[in-house]
């Protein structure tokens, strides 16, 4: 794979394609983590090239509401300070090839505005990629959180010379070490849904020697094993699967002991019961789970952990994820953290710099570890 490193930017005007898509709330960024991991690029670019225009893509673009909300103008102003740069911000109705001349660097407008006419961002529209590439005379490919998308932004990399940046070199080097992981290698499922990672379990249950199920997805493994699960989130039609899964690889699947349940998400009441005693909605995993999974994972070696624990966005159910980080962290293991939750449930919970890695990327790291080719990386020569 072509790295930025490997290609002649001096004097170019280079287009960078960054995932800056964000938390937001109420106007104020929540978490910026991935504007920060994207600066090494961006400086790099900044020494070498004559201009620098960065593109991303913020939310989902459905509606003319949706746009006024989704403007990446409080990105570029994020991304000015943390360079140090002023950065000039573009919108589609400007001349954008001459700001471009009279601007070191310039950041255009949501990539998915273009998705409200005919999702042409999104479903990875031929001229959009055209238009974006005339800007430039390099593309780089940065954006690791969206290159499982065929989006038009990612087919830059058709018209240009292209390559991939700083951020998506460590992600593949970091992420590719799991395919031949030191052993024992423990995989850490949670999250809501067991159809989302149905593609990791398949993959992936051949090659580890342990793996875990916690988060709402459990709940589809204990109904599995004929308990009552009470109303906890549930995904009937992957049952079957689950039950498929426990008889083949049970020795290697670790579920949780006991639960918190509530009748409510916001509740401010909650019981801790064995798994025997579910009879509301079990939202985390409790103590004897903890201990659990402690001691069977207390020998590995190689540690993924894709999806939090529980309801950790609510204090009231953040116990088991948070535990779970503590004991990841304090163990002498390499520990990569690669679901878009639970990279920011880490971080939030303090646990940035203690793990070996924390993709920014959810689903793209997913699929990368399926085996997926990454349709981001498909135009990008070695
Ligand atoms: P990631 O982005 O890390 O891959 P997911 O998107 O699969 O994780 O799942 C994250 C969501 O799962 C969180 O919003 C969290 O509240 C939810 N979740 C975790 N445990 C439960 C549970 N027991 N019941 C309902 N939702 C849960
Ligand atoms: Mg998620």
């Amino acid at each position: 794979m072509k790295t930025i490193q490997d290609i002649d930017i001096n004097g170019k005007k280079v287009l960078i394609r960054c995932d800056l898509n964000v938390p937001i709330n109420n106007g104020i960024i929540t978490d910026d983590n991935r504007i920060i991991q994207s600066l090494k690029t961006i400086k790099y670019v900044l020494k070498y090239a004559s201009n620098v225009i960065i593109i991303s893509h913020l939310g989902r673009i459905k509606t003319e509401d949706d746009l006024k909300n989704n403007s990446l103008k409080i990105v570029c102003d994020r991304l000015s300070t943390l360079l140090n740069e002023n950065i000039k911000f573009c919108t589609y109705d400007e001349d954008i090839k001459s700001i471009i001349d009279n601007n070191k660097i310039v950041m255009l407008e949501n990539t998915r505005y273009f998705d409200l006419d005919n999702k042409k961002e999104s479903n990875n529209n031929e001229e959009l990629s055209k238009y974006y590439s005339s800007f430039a005379d390099v593309f780089i490919n940065d954006a690791f959180g969206v290159l499982h998308r065929d989006c038009a932004s990612n087919s830059v990399s058709k018209y240009l010379p292209s390559a991939i940046g700083f951020l998506v070199e460590e992600e593949i080097n970091k992420l590719s070490e799991l395919f031949n992981p030191d052993r024992p290698f423990t995989l850490i499922l949670g999250g809501s849904k067991v159809s989302d990672k149905i593609g990791i379990i398949s993959n992936m249950i051949e090659k580890v020697d342990n793996i875990v199920i916690v988060g709402a997805m459990a709940f589809t493994f204990l109904k599995a094993m004929n308990y009552n699960v009470g109303q906890s989130l549930i995904e009937n039609d992957y049952i079957n699967y689950a039950k498929d899964l426990i008889s083949k690889y049970n020795d290697k699947i670790i579920l949780p002991k006991d639960i918190y349940q509530s009748d409510d998400v916001n509740s401010s009441d909650k019981q801790l019961v064995d798994i025997n005693n579910i009879s509301k909605k079990g939202f985390d995993i409790g103590p004897n789970t903890i201990e659990y999974i402690k001691e069977k994972i207390k020998n590995s070696k190689t540690i993924f952990v894709n999806g939090p624990a529980g309801v950790f966005e609510n204090p009231m159910f953040s116990y088991g994820t948070k535990e779970l980080f503590n004991i990841l962290s304090n163990m002498d293991s390499k520990v990569i953290i690669g679901g878009g939750d639970s990279a920011s449930a880490a971080i939030n919970f303090g646990y940035k710099d203690k793990f070996y890695h924390i993709s920014t990327g959810g689903g793209a790291s997913l699929e990368f570890l399926e085996g997926k080719v990454l349709p981001g990386l498909k135009y990008i020569g070695d």
